[in-house]
């Protein structure tokens, strides 16, 4: 990559495609995986705040910043369920790492395609641990722009070979399937979330609607299973009925963020719930028995997208697969900005001024 300090390599929507491409999607995962279980096992490194949001009535746009002392990150995601029916994403993002020495920006990148990979590869580490050992079939409730992505995640990391779809929408199991018939597995189209659930292992519902739906009921939920909750990711946005929660065991990633935001905001707050993260150091235990119900109460945490950008950036060098931003005005002599302005009025930047 370019050494020049105050140029900042930008990866944008057309380059990341390339880049996951190149790779190829189920190794990008796989790695982006590896890369988010490692950052788990030193949580206690990391500088952690529950995300900063801004709400409307429409949805929300939120801010997710981290630092393991070293590097700094953030990301700037939204979340707005309208936004489909107008021919947007619901949930667009873009994020940033810093230098925590200099201060300066080391990489700016698109992450709306990251933030779906990255939410599919913390699904499938925290299935890993929690799903049955033998799961083999798991229902994807809601099947918009998350769902191939949690499909491919649970194919390449624990070998799940069925996948069984419903949307209200049947255009988007349609699209669903059809994206997904080059992979290598079984994919059902289903007319209701009861028929997606039966006989599943694992149920994963990702859908977005800005209210306390009720996407799975108590009594389609049977012993075993490991729920993947995904789409409540925001106050008064939940997708599982209370009494679920009642009889599983919670997992989550970061307790403070979660309570506000998750499944458990339905539940009192000294509910008993357990970070991922103590289950993949060891020091927690994942599933116990065959009869349990696990749920992982997913919210997206910063750290993932800490993760995900210091992948992408370790994928990056020689690739040229991004584009060098001059992001970050660097006189000559640091203290000279306003001289640097007044020599701009006189025409081109200085070479000086440029080179930094
Ligand atoms: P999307 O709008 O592309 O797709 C959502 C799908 O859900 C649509 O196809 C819609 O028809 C369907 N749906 C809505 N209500 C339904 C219902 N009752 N039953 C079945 N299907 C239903 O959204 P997306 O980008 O796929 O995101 C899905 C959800 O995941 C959003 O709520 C988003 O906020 C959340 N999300 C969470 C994380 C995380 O880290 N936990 C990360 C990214 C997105």
């Amino acid at each position: 990559m370019n050494p020049r300090l105050n140029i900042v390599p930008f990866v944008n929507v057309d380059n990341m495609m390339k880049l996951v491409l190149r790779h190829g999607v189920e190794q990008f995962i796989t790695g982006l995986a590896a890369q988010i279980e490692d950052d788990f096992r030193r949580w206690p490194s990391f500088d952690k705040t529950p995300r900063v949001a801004s709400h409307s009535p429409e949805g929300v746009i939120e801010l997710m910043p981290t630092s393991d002392g070293r590097t700094y990150g953030f990301k700037y995601v939204n979340g707005h369920p309208k936004n489909m029916r107008e021919g947007r994403q619901t949930v667009t993002a873009f994020g940033v790492l810093a230098d925590v020495g200099t201060g300066y920006p080391v990489l700016l990148s698109e992450m709306t395609l990251l933030t779906a990979l990255r939410t599919a590869a913390t699904s499938a580490v925290a299935a890993r641990r929690l799903a049955p050992r033998d799961a083999r079939c798991m229902a994807i409730i809601g099947n918009g722009a998350q769902s191939e992505f949690q499909a491919i995640a649970f194919r390449s990391l624990l070998g799940l070979r069925q996948f069984r779809l419903f949307d209200i929408d049947a255009a988007a199991t349609r699209k669903c399937m059809r994206n997904l018939s080059g992979f290598d597995i079984d994919v059902t189209p289903c007319r209701s979330a009861e028929e997606a659930v039966s006989g599943a292992d694992i149920i994963t519902t990702v859908t977005a609607d800005k209210q306390y739906a009720t996407i799975l009921s108590d009594n389609m939920v049977g012993s075993g299973v490991h729920i993947n909750a995904v789409g409540g990711d925001c106050p008064g946005k939940t997708e599982l009925h209370r009494d679920i929660l009642l009889r599983s065991d919670i997992f989550v990633e970061y307790m403070p963020q979660t309570r506000i935001e998750g499944e458990i905001q339905q539940l009192p707050v000294d509910h008993p719930v357990t970070e991922l993260w103590e289950v993949i150091c060891g020091t927690a235990e994942g599933r116990r028995d065959a009869r349990q119900i696990t749920v992982f109460d997913s919210v997206g945490f910063a750290t993932e997208d800490f993760s995900a950008l210091r992948y992408v950036r370790s994928l990056l060098a020689g690739t040229g697969l991004y584009d060098e931003l001059d992001m970050l005005a660097d006189p000559d002599e640091p203290r000279d900005l306003f001289g640097m302005l007044l020599r701009a009025s006189k025409g081109p930047a200085s070479d000086d001024d440029r080179a930094g």
